[in-house]
């Protein structure tokens, strides 16, 4: 006999051969399971009226009976909100509307009792609701209850199917005489243990709950369900790599850390410099190998933390190597690092897929003799043909742009696996880190150079073109430079989008006077290189380009950075842009232009890049509003979490208690591990011991989840 959630979708009350097709097509519903996991993407509540005082955390959308006090606008040009103070006879609350402001001024009247009906969001300790759905109260009309909501595809719905369409099909799954059959996916253990719901009554929870508790309840339990196999799945693998690898042992520091030190270093390091060359020194005497990320905001001072550990290497007769994502990167790398080095007798050499034939073959076998120190490139280092004398230590720059297979060929030249060192300024906040590293080491340089000054940014639109160039121009006159970034390279009739195509020739028309040269990804690297050494030396005043400069480019002379269709862009990808200007210069300015017609959400993303300059704030700002799916780093190094009700970014004690319970199960459990010698770990004193049954379970909903056995855990 088939499960009961394996049942066929065609068999279910209500659906049949032609439904079953739809359902299969349009929502990918092929089973009983298949359905009952398909939550509805939000809950209203028309049970009843919520008072202000009522409202707490999360909401659903809910309705609040009540009546208008005042309305007062705010903000200017395209800034305009309008705010309605909103009572309902006890406490207040705003209602905002961010368009269409002169119509709702006048739409509502006082002393009329009005039912305002949406999601209810706290802001600075108040209630807030923006552009709810509003009518005026009914008295006759009874509650309806409190229902979820299916998302339907359009097609679905052209075709006549209405929003209780699924709703009715799920209720006829609950009320089968099977649905008793579905098995409990949690160890029994742990649903009681954390008073969680057990998985009949939570499925019925999510679709039709009782009341908001029960849904929070509900809820909680499939999120704890998932984000404890997924920790459990990760931990499987990074405890058993805490304790295998072990590493080369770097016991000193001497003549080259200590000279470069002493004599050579161009300025006093900041105190989270020398707190993470402490951590990373730590790291590197342990006999474990060293597999850190380096998390530093743009223009923390990341290389010269590299360049310092390249010189523990160094005077341990270790061999280093640095790798770029781009040509232009690991040139500019090369050119900062190999200055350092040359000061203190190190020879340093750059491979990148443009270096000559002969010149690669001189530095293939300076490599393997020992000659070149430290080695600076791109991809072309992960090449077959390099080979090391004795490779100590690999620092990867920039770590989202590589695949978790490139850097892990990285790490296989070598007998011994070198100490990892991995660079971003993509703060990945924790939770997120946690999970996707395992047990990965996190330093924070959370301190910039002395003396910088924040980028002042400004959102502008079409209209204010005039006044943009201005600034521009004033800072060309001033002997600075600046940087004009475009979405596109060509036209796309299709997309209303500028272009580099378009936007080249407007940007030499208006500023006449100065030279200005071009870069973008569709370039032979040669030429780009050429471009961009025309504006590093200051030649040229105006870099026009793509995102291609997104990482790393260092022109101190720099102050200006416009950004076209902005609204394009991520907000992490705004902020490393941002972050090519304040290098140097007293004031730097970055503008956004944007498109007039963006969305409130939209706007919302661009006011946080003109509040603030903090990277880790932004980057959470931005996981939140994308979810880590979109996440740079995330999915270019092809985790796929596959998440279904839990959020990394906004679940966060969840997440940590997932964790934790993962670790007592292992702890108890040794023989979960992936390459199992099932030797026995220290027992703590709250390890989870679990039944057989349990077990059962457990192995069963791993292999269910994770049918491909992929080690996220190691970045190297
Ligand atoms: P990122 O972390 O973005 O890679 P860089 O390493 O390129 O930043 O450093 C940015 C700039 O700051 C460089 O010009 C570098 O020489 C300078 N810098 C780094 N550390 C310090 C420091 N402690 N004091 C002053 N300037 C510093
Ligand atoms: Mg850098």
């Amino acid at each position: 006999m088939t499960q009961f959630l394996d049942t066929d979708i065609k068999f279910l009350k209500g659906v049949g051969e032609a439904r079953s097709k739809v359902l299969m097509t349009e929502l990918e519903i092929c089973t009983f399971g298949d359905l009952l996991f398909t939550f509805p993407f939000r809950h209203v509540d028309r049970s009843r009226f919520y008072k202000i005082s009522d409202l707490q955390g999360e909401m659903p959308v809910v309705q609040i009976l009540g009546r208008f006090i005042s309305f007062q606008t705010e903000g200017e040009g395209v800034r305009t909100r309008l705010k309605g103070l909103f009572s309902d006879g006890r406490r207040l609350m705003e209602i905002v509307w961010f368009s269409k402001i002169n119509y709702f001024k006048d739409a509502y009247r006082p002393g009329v009792d009005y039912v305002v009906f949406g999601k209810p969001t706290s802001y600075r300790g108040e209630w807030q609701m923006s552009h709810p759905e509003i009518s005026v109260y009914d008295p006759m009309k009874p509650p309806s209850g409190f229902n979820g909501i299916y998302s339907l595809p359009d097609k679905m719905r052209k075709k006549g199917y209405g929003p209780r369409f699924l709703s009715d099909l799920v209720r006829n799954v609950i009320n089968h005489p099977r649905f008793g059959e579905i098995q409990e996916t949690l160890p029994r253990e742990i649903v009681s243990a954390y008073r969680l719901m057990p998985l009949k009554e939570a499925l019925v929870n999510m679709h039709f709950p009782k009341n908001p508790e029960s849904l929070q309840k509900a809820r909680e339990r499939m999120k704890f369900e998932e984000l404890f196999y997924l920790e459990l799945h990760i931990l499987r693998y990074s405890r058993e790599r805490g304790r295998k690898i072990r590493g080369f042992v770097f016991p000193r520091i001497g003549t080259y850390f200590n000279g470069f030190y002493k004599e050579c270093i161009p300025f006093e390091l900041t105190g989270a410099q020398k707190r993470v060359l402490k951590e990373i020194r730590e790291d590197m005497r342990s006999g474990r190998q060293m597999n850190r990320l380096l998390q530093g905001d743009v223009g923390s001072g990341k290389t010269m933390v590299a360049f310092m550990t390249m010189l523990m290497a160094a005077d341990n007769g270790f061999q280093s190597a640095l790798m770029a994502p781009t040509e232009i990167l690991a040139s500019q790398h090369y050119d900062t690092i190999g200055k350092w080095a040359a000061q203190i007798g190190l020879k340093t050499a750059l491979l990148t897929g443009s270096t000559r034939a002969k010149e690669r073959r001189e530095i293939h076998e300076g490599l393997v003799s020992g000659e070149i120190d430290i080695i600076v490139g791109t991809h072309a280092l992960i090449e077959e043909t390099v080979q090391f004398s004795n490779l100590g230590l690999a620092v990867i720059d920039e770590q989202h742009r590589f695949g978790v297979a490139q850097r892990a060929r990285m790490w296989k030249k070598s007998e011994v696996a070198p100490h990892v060192l991995v660079m971003t300024a993509t703060p990945i906040p924790r939770t997120l880190a946690m999970t996707v590293y395992g047990d990965l080491d996190v330093s924070v340089i959370d301190e910039l150079p002395p003396g910088r000054k924040p980028v002042q940014t400004y959102l502008k639109f079409d209209s204010n073109r005039t006044e943009v160039y201005r600034l521009i121009y004033n800072e060309l006159r001033a002997g600075r430079q600046a940087y004009i970034v475009y979405p596109l390279v060509h036209e796309n009739p299709k997309l209303e989008l500028k272009s580099i195509e378009a936007g080249l020739e407007r940007v030499r028309s208006i500023f006449k006077d100065f030279e200005v040269c071009c870069v973008h990804g569709q370039m032979k690297p040669a030429a780009k290189d050429a471009q961009m050494e025309r504006f590093v030396s200051g030649e040229a005043k105006i870099l026009v380009a793509t995102t291609v400069i997104e990482v790393g480019v260092n022109v101190p002379n720099a102050s200006v950075m416009l950004i076209e269709n902005a609204e394009r862009f991520g907000l992490s990808q705004l902020h490393q842009l941002r972050g090519r200007v304040g290098r140097g210069a007293d004031h730097s300015y970055c503008v956004l232009m944007s498109h007039v017609k963006i969305s409130g959400d939209t706007r919302k993303r661009l006011g946080i890049m003109t509040d603030t300059s903090d990277g880790f704030l932004i980057s959470e700002a931005d996981m939140k509003m994308r979810g880590p799916g979109d996440m740079e780093g995330t999915q270019q190094s092809g985790i796929a979490f596959n998440l279904k009700v839990a959020n990394l970014a906004t679940d966060g004690q969840i997440v940590s208690l997932a964790r934790n319970v993962a670790d007592k199960v292992l702890d108890a459990h040794p023989e979960l591990m992936e390459t199992a010698q099932a030797e026995a770990v220290e027992k703590s004193p709250d390890s989870m011991r679990l039944d057989r049954d349990s077990m059962e379970i457990l192995r069963r909903e791993l292999k269910v989840r994770f049918a491909k056995n992929y080690d996220w855990s190691r970045i190297s």
